[in-house]
């Protein structure tokens, strides 16, 4: 490391995205599910980790089938990747069905009036078009309900070609929540006799972890490709995907009682350690983990020591050796030990939200096989 190449420039955070572990996961996850296709969620950008790379990657490892949110997250991607299968979750808006047919997107369609209108748009254009179905089996967010199903399964419009019917599980998490099964029931009863063309997904990152029952012709895992715990109860079988690591920008050794951080909320007894990082809520470290959440340093637990500001973050270092404080240049807040999970748990959410709030202020470094 020379002047000229400083590990962090212009004293960015770095946020480091493992593709190859990435791709670990894909192959694990289809290894859990070797009956099944196993298509890769991509929204809100890759989950915050880069929709383009990240797609990239799965192509690589296999992946043929991608789902993303919006319709604009499926023209980004497919304007890079001409061969591989995109589903838009949100539907078609209208206004957009030209833009579906002209993309080769499938709409999952979520509502009988929107079956009705995609289908008359495809007359119009005198074609057939694919488009996915979505069915409501206990969530009561997207999807026909049963008695919509029943209707529109009936009387499928002849210039829509059904090439999937889903549903997605509340409480995949949970394996013994009584929701779980009985979203599985009705997803067979209501897809009873359905066309042999038409295949059936009902598993996200969870779902796969509930075994051959719940995966069918296709799965749809998001966070476990990312490195989240698909699991609620049981260790997390999946790699760490990112690493987020902070300049330290200065170290205090506390001469006087201090407090630190806006509000004085933690005490800091004189002769403690402090490091002071460039990170903040502004770049997505939740504030809510103020006071309690952790960071790491050369192995040590770094207690987060008062509330998280916009731009920095000051942690306890007090038991942090005093000579490997005085060469430390960074803190790492995700890895493998302080995982996504860990941070969530500690700022009161999920590792789904810790993910997709990661901000825009960080070097983006993307390593791996096919990272830059
Ligand atoms: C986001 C989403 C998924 C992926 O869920 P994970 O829990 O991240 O695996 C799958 N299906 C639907 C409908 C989704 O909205």
């Amino acid at each position: 490391m020379t002047a000229t190449e400083p590990r962090f420039a212009h004293g960015r955070p770095t946020l480091s995205i493992d593709l190859e572990a990435l791709t670990a996961n894909y192959r694990l996850l289809q290894a859990q599910a070797p009956g099944a296709e196993l298509a890769g969620v991509v929204k809100a950008d890759g989950y915050g980790l880069g929709a383009i790379p990240v797609t990239r990657a799965l192509i690589a490892a296999g992946c043929r089938t991608f789902f993303v949110a919006h319709l604009d997250e499926a023209l980004a991607l497919r304007a890079a990747f001409p061969a591989i299968a995109l589903a838009v979750l949100n539907g078609v808006y209208p206004g957009s069905e030209e833009e579906f047919a002209q993309q080769r997107l499938s709409p999952v369609l979520n509502t009988p009036g929107e079956v009705a209108r995609y289908a008359a748009f495809a007359r119009t254009r005198d074609t057939r078009l694919p488009a996915i179905l979505h069915l409501d089996t206990g969530m009561t967010r997207l999807g026909l309900n049963t008695r919509q199903a029943e209707t529109v399964l009936q009387a499928w419009p002849a210039t829509l070609d059904l090439d999937l019917v889903m549903s997605h599980l509340a409480c995949g998490e949970k394996p013994d929540h009584p929701l779980t099964s009985a979203q599985r029931q009705r997803f067979v009863t209501r897809t009873d006799g359905i066309a042999e063309s038409t295949r059936r997904s009902l598993a996200n990152s969870a779902g796969v972890f509930l075994g051959a029952a719940y995966q069918f012709d296709l799965c749809r895992p998001g966070i476990a490709l990312y490195g989240g715990n698909p699991t609620e109860q049981a260790e997390n079988p999946m790699r760490a995907v990112i690493r987020l690591d902070a300049p330290i920008l200065q170290t205090h050794d506390v001469a006087d009682d201090a407090t630190i951080g806006y509000g004085a909320t933690y005490p800091l007894a004189r002769d403690g350690r402090a490091v002071t990082v460039a990170l903040g809520y502004a770049d997505g470290l939740l504030r809510a983990g103020s006071n309690r959440a952790r960071a790491r340093l050369a192995g040590y637990d770094l207690p987060f020591a008062g509330r998280v500001s916009m731009d920095l973050i000051t942690l306890d270092a007090s038991h942090v050796p005093a000579n490997i404080l005085a060469v430390a240049e960074h803190v790492t807040f995700f890895d493998e030990v302080n995982t996504i999970d860990t941070y969530a748990q500690h700022a009161g959410t999920i590792a789904y939200e810790v993910l997709t709030r990661l901000g825009a202020r960080f070097t983006r470094r993307h390593t791996g096989v096919l990272g830059a």
